[in-house]
């Protein structure tokens, strides 16, 4: 009996907007055993780790280690800032901001969503007449999600923050950057960010599990004035500890932290510039191919302007919906996994490109390659030469 041929063997790839793909310096320092939790090396670590942490956030203000995922430190940062009854805006460019919206009502805000879509930028005309009219300044705070995932928007904080400023308007800028931390530019103190949320498992290159909430002295001081903040996810413990298990209430995440560790020398080596120029760069490349493929007529960039496009992710869709289908094919067929298409209408025309992290030249021509292969594999209609000018995107 012969066995079908198979082009999936081999070590496979998980191209999907996180978690992203594990440095084996990240795999090999997580590989020991357990530390004591009560003296020595972990707790001496952590300054350090705080110290670099804050150089990739861009601030020189407070952190907040959580035991949690993304959608966990959406809530640390309400639960420390936002009362019952207070009021957030939240413009939106993508299912994640929603889901922060729906987060911020779960701890009693009241919520104003401004919805621009999933392939357009936030409308700053439309911001800013929200915020005038708000003339008894009861919005806190603005949930702004940095780069979107669903959509692969990238949002303009600098511009959100001169907005407030023009306006005289205090409402605290509180920032998603769990996509764009660690891959494209974000300065927490320069853009005039209060509150940073991100987690560890898309450009800090470490398992899913840890997340951070960096914040300022205005967001302290709202902290201050709040009726009360729950227990668990009260940030000053956290980020003022006098004991060791402070940091985390509780057992520290041990082999995370190592993990950690290792991601954060791998990105201060690189320099954190010049993560963001390689991310920027290798996005291009991707454009190249995609913006080539999209002259067949069946594939689409979801977001048109090159300006708005994120460098860490890039959502596509595909006619008829062969998003699913292409999917399914680059998984089971080429070992090469690709993200889902979130928050679409055309669920199962659309998929994502993850593009964060620990991911170089060769595998971005790999990733490229792969869905090439599928579109052939699926008679899919495509312009030609797509790969060939995403090398030449690469080099120049
Ligand atoms: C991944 C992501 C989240 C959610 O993070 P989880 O770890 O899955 O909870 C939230 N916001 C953005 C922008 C993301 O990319």
């Amino acid at each position: 009996m012969t066995h079908p041929i198979s082009l999936a063997r081999g070590r496979e790839y998980l191209a999907i907007p996180g978690p992203s793909v594990m440095p084996d310096a990240v795999l090999q320092a997580m590989h020991r055993p357990s530390p004591n939790i009560y003296d020595g090396e972990l707790i001496e670590m952590m300054p350090d780790l705080i110290r670099d942490l804050r150089r990739v956030a861009r601030t020189v203000h407070n952190v907040a280690i959580y035991i949690a995922n993304g959608h966990g430190t959406w809530e640390a940062a309400l639960s420390n800032t936002i009362a019952p009854g207070e009021t957030v805006l939240a413009p939106a460019s993508g299912r994640f901001t929603h889901g922060w919206a729906e987060m911020a009502e779960g701890i009693g805000a009241k919520v104003d969503v401004i919805d621009f879509g999933t392939s357009s930028v936030w409308g700053f005309d439309r911001i800013a007449e929200v915020l005038r009219a708000d003339s008894s300044h009861d919005i806190k705070a603005i949930l702004a999600v940095h780069v979107d995932t669903s959509s692969s928007i990238r949002n303009n904080l600098p511009a959100l923050r001169a907005l407030l400023d023009d306006l005289g308007h205090p409402a605290l800028v509180m920032a998603d950057c769990i996509a764009s931390l660690g891959c494209e530019q974000f300065e927490m103190d320069a853009w005039g960010v209060d509150v940073t949320v991100t987690a560890c498992q898309k450009g800090l290159m470490t398992p899913p599990g840890v997340g951070f909430v960096f914040f300022n002295d205005k967001a302290q001081a709202k902290r201050a004035a709040m009726p009360r903040v729950s227990r668990y996810w009260d940030w000053q413990p956290r980020a003022n500890p006098e004991l060791f298990y402070q940091y985390f209430d509780g057992t520290a995440p041990t082999h995370h932290l190592y993990g950690l560790r290792a991601a954060l020398d791998l990105i201060h080596a690189e320099g954190i510039e010049n993560v963001w120029a390689r991310h920027q760069r290798l996005a291009q490349a991707i454009w190249t191919a995609c913006e080539i493929w999209a002259q067949g007529g069946a594939l689409s960039l979801n977001v048109a302007d090159r300006a708005d496009r994120s460098h860490a992710v890039t959502a596509l869709c595909l006619s008829g919906g062969l998003g699913t289908p292409l999917r399914s094919y680059t998984e089971q067929s080429l070992g090469l996994t690709l993200g889902i298409g979130l928050g679409m209408e055309d669920w199962d025309g659309c998929f994502r490109l993850g593009h964060m992290g620990h991911i170089n030249a060769q595998m971005v021509m790999a990733m490229l390659g792969g869905v090439e292969t599928a579109m052939a594999a699926l008679d899919i209609p495509r312009g030609t030469g797509a790969l060939e000018a995403a090398a030449t995107a690469l080099v120049t």
